[in-house]
């Protein structure tokens, strides 16, 4: 029997398929593709005070410090405050999570010292203080 289709389907990842299959199938229902869970799907953007968006692949884990911030930062005298590896950000199929471990400067997430308490979650919204001379927020899309 047909089963009614919701705004919650999801569209098969294969293209040439297309078939709408429930909101938590593993698998298409008509070809067998491999459907990612949606947090996973999702791209991660922090962004920056002067608008510029540096973005995060679904399913990855990224170590982020001076190199990599380095140019989203106001001055690059500020680069030095931040630690070579900063923090990380890791996605998996159960959403976005930062850890700091070590850094020098430490990290504050939503006004809370992070740095050498573990993985904390990230969510839509959320303020990442980088040694305290930038303010990133974290959007997902
Ligand atoms: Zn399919």
């Amino acid at each position: 029997m047909p089963r009614s289709s919701s705004s919650q389907d999801v569209v098969c990842p294969n293209v040439a398929c297309g078939q709408l299959n429930p909101p938590d199938a593993k698998f298409c229902e008509m070809c067998g593709a491999a459907i990612a869970a949606t947090p996973s799907q999702k791209v991660g953007i922090l962004c920056f005070p002067d608008g510029s968006e540096l973005q995060i692949q679904p399913g990855t884990t990224r170590i982020y410090g001076r190199i990599e911030l380095a140019k989203y930062l106001p001055s690059q005298t500020e680069a030095s405050w931040i630690s070579r590896k900063h923090f990380s950000i890791t996605n998996d199929d159960t959403g976005f999570y930062i850890q700091d471990d070590s850094s020098l400067n430490k990290t504050i997430l939503n006004g809370e010292e992070i740095t050498g308490k573990g993985r904390r979650p990230l969510r839509e919204g959320d303020e990442i203080e980088v040694a305290g001379i930038v303010k990133i927020r974290f959007a997902t899309r």
